[in-house]
Order: structure tokens, then C-alpha cells, then sequence
């Protein structure tokens, strides 16, 4: 064992870690005790195939509800949150932008992504954090192991049990200082730290997770606004049915049925977000381990669907939209295109159809016969003879 080994943090040494951790631009920072565990109710999520085709999380299943598989040792989880909301005033000139040469729509984007990839931002704060319980705790390097979002632990769980926040009818962890809008971070040490309370003392569910929508009370507004109606019941999503899954994690073709309720949302969805009414308590973040790209909301649709992959590569470094590469965004930009588009989307779209990609190619075929109907034909008539691909061809077909 290490130095740290039988050293409780706690009282005021607590409380100076918390306004060292706070000062490096977290703005929540909570403390969580492993003892008990969290959210064992993934497991039966998972039975019930809800991950879609997110294999990662079926394989790192146990360590997620068992954090001592990820740091033997292991006695509290610190949580850390940066709220990313930018504020009112900021966020009307994101969403009105630029007057636009087409009547279309711009594209929406999650908000999240209209930054400079978190992951990466926010490690720096991380590696600081982890200096810090160094110096004032005595941990050592190997005492601590810090994750953003990608790492095997169920960061929402963890916040809950923290009192970050509360786990709402959405899946989301709702904080009632910064509504929706937080990322999330954890540090696993060895460090014994006194746990904050939870929200509200309430049993435990059966599965031992914080309950869901602990205070939304009698509220359904995210389960009726999802689009594509992916709760099958409150606080559990369907990846299947989820516009975040299906822009971003999916790499092939998106369920007919799904597309019409994308909607304009090119990337992710923050629908059941947004109609929380939990966010009228946000405050706008103090951005420090962020770094805002707002201009990405304006890119008007007919210019993403002529992305070329030196332009997707020059607007997309170093942001989470380029893991999506250049072929989920034209799919998804020809499902917008399908919703909301018009006749001037012709070439670009006629140029999809016969792109490399016969994701893309499928996607485009979708869009023109919404937009042109009776003239499909006529738009697609070249790009119609070259096919082979089934999938396409389906598509031409509009068999379902
Ligand atoms: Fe529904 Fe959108 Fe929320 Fe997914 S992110 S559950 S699609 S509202
Ligand atoms: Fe809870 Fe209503 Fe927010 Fe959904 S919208 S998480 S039900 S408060």
C-alpha cells in the first residue's frame, strides 16, 4: 500500500481541497465514498440490448459497477463538473448567427459540441487536480486515476450519490445550480474522503442507484418532447431510438423510421435537455477548461453537404465532431437535407448519390425522393444506373 493508505480527509483539510480543486475551473466539486457501489441496474439495461451497438460498454461492464476492478484500493470517487451553458445573451447570437444565403434552417448542433473537444481541455485541469491531492493529502501517483467521460465509470451515478446533482426522468444528472449542462469528471483515489450528502436522503432503488427524477416531481416534459420516443420508461434511454446514438455513435445506415424526427439536428440532440425546467436556475460557466467554437452553428446546411475532406478536416480540428468523420456528417447532413431541404439543394445532393461512401449514397437517395417526389427520377437518373449496393438500392425502392 502507499503513503496514503489509513489518511482520512476530511473537516477543513476537506474544504481546502475542494477551493484548490474549485480554483483550477471546476465548478462543482464533490465527494462520493465507494463503499455500497452505484448503478447496478446497467446490467439489466444492457440485457435489455439498449446500448444498440456500443460493444465498449458490455465490456467494461463490471469495472463500471465495481470500481475496485479500475483502482484496487479504491475508496472515494471525486466528482468534478464544468458547466458549459453560455449564457443567455451568448447563446441568441449561436442560434440567430448570420443572415443565410439559403431559407434553410441551420443545421443544429449539440450544444456540447460547440466547443474544442472537452476531453481534451479539460485533462489539463485533471492533471492539476491530481498534483493537488499529491500535495495536500500525501496521495501518490498511483493513488488516483482521473476520466473524462471515456473512462469506465458511471460518472452520473457517482454524482448523484455525491449530491452534485440529482439523476432526472431524462438520464441526465440535473444540478440544481447548473441545470443541465455540465460535463462531467472523475478522480478514483485510494484517499479516504469524507463524502458530501446526497440531494435528498431517500432509499435507495432496488438496483442501488440514486432513483430518477428524485426532484422533478410530477414533470414529463423530456419524456414527451424526445422526438423519436426513446424512454421507454423515465430515466432509461434506448440508444436504439436516441438521436445522439444514432448521429454520432452509429457509423451505418440510421432507421428509416428514425429520420423524419432528427429533424434539423445534424449532430447529437439536446431535446430532453433543454425543456428541463431545471434550467432556468443556470448560470452561465466560467468557460475556464473550455474553449467555445460558436461559429460552428452557422455553417449553413448547403456548405456542409459539400464538406470536402480538407475543409471537414481545417473546421473540425480539435473538436468532438471530427470522431464522426466526414462520412457521418454528409449522412447526417443528407437526413437534414431530407427534412428541410428544397430544389437548391439539387447538385449537392445528386453529387451524394454517387459518392464513395454508400452510406452516404443511401442517405442522399433518402433525401432527394422526400424533396423532389415525382421528379426523383429525373434528379437521380444517373447515379440510379451505376448502383449495386443493396442498401442503396432499398433505398430507391423505399422498401423499409
Ligand atoms: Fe430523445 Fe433526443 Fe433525449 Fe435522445 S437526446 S432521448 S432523442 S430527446
Ligand atoms: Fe425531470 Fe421534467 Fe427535467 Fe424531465 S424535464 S428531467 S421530468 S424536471
Amino acid at each position: 500500500m502507499t503513503a496514503s493508505a489509513g489518511l482520512r480527509v476530511e473537516g477543513q483539510e476537506r474544504e481546502a481541497l475542494r477551493t484548490r480543486l474549485t480554483a483550477l475551473g471546476f465548478d462543482e466539486v464533490r465527494f462520493a465514498a465507494v463503499a455500497g457501489g452505484v448503478n447496478a441496474s446497467l446490467r439489466d439495461w444492457l440485457d435489455a440490448g439498449r446500448q444498440a451497438d456500443m460493444a465498449w460498454l458490455e465490456r467494461t461492464a463490471d469495472k463500471r459497477m465495481n470500481p475496485e476492478l479500475v483502482l484496487p484500493g479504491v475508496r472515494s470517487v471525486i466528482l468534478l463538473g464544468v458547466n458549459y451553458w453560455p449564457g443567455a445573451q451568448i447563446e441568441n447570437r449561436v442560434q440567430l448567427a448570420e443572415p443565410q444565403p439559403s431559407k434553410i434552417e441551420n443545421p443544429r448542433w449539440a450544444r456540447y459540441a460547440l466547443h474544442a473537444d472537452y476531453h481534451d481541455t479539460m485533462k489539463h485541469g485533471l492533471a492539476a487536480a491530481g498534483k493537488a491531492l499529491e500535495e495536500m493529502a500525501g496521495a501518490t501517483p498511483t493513488d488516483y486515476r482521473y476520466y473524462v467521460d471515456t473512462g469506465p465509470v458511471l460518472e452520473r451515478g457517482w454524482a448523484a450519490r455525491s449530491g452534485l446533482g440529482f439523476r432526472g426522468k431524462n438520464a441526465m444528472l440535473i444540478s440544481k445550480t447548473h441545470g443541465n449542462w455540465l460535463f462531467l469528471a472523475v478522480i478514483l483515489t485510494r484517499l479516504e474522503i469524507a463524502p458530501d450528502e446526497p440531494l435528498r436522503k431517500k432509499p435507495l432503488s432496488a438496483s442501488g442507484d440514486e432513483p430518477a427524477g428524485l426532484l422533478c416531481g410530477k414533470c414529463t416534459r423530456c419524456l414527451d418532447a424526445c422526438p423519436t420516443q426513446a424512454f421507454p420508461a423515465p430515466g432509461v434511454v434506448d440508444a436504439r431510438r436516441c438521436i445522439s446514438y444514432q448521429t454520432i455513435e452509429n457509423k451505418g445506415i440510421i432507421p428509416r423510421e428514425l429520420r423524419a424526427g432528427i429533424g434539423v439536428r445534424i449532430y447529437g440532440c439536446d431535446v430532453c435537455l433543454e425543456v428541463c425546467p431545471w434550467n432556468r436556475f443556470a448560470r452561465a460557466g466560467r468557460q475556464l477548461l473550455l474553449s467555445a467554437r460558436p461559429g460552428l452553428a452557422a455553417l449553413p446546411l448547403f456548405e456542409l453537404l459539400q464538406l470536402t475532406p480538407t475543409r471537414f478536416a481545417e473546421i473540425f480540428k480539435g473538436t468532438p465532431i471530427k470522431r464522426l468523420k466526414l462520412t457521418g456528417l454528409l449522412r447526417n447532413a443528407c437526413v437534414v437535407a431530407g427534412n428541410v431541404g428544397g430544389p437548391e439543394l439539387r447538385p449537392a445532393l445528386t453529387a451524394l448519390a454517387a459518392h464513395d461512401s454508400a452510406v452516404i449514397r443511401a442517405h442522399a437517395v433518402w433525401a432527394v425522393r422526400r424533396i423532389a417526389g415525382d421528379e426523383t427520377g429525373e434528379w437521380l437518373h444517373a447515379a440510379r444506373l451505376g448502383e449495386t449496393d443493396e442498401a442503396v438500392l432499398a433505398e430507391y425502392a423505399g422498401v423499409t
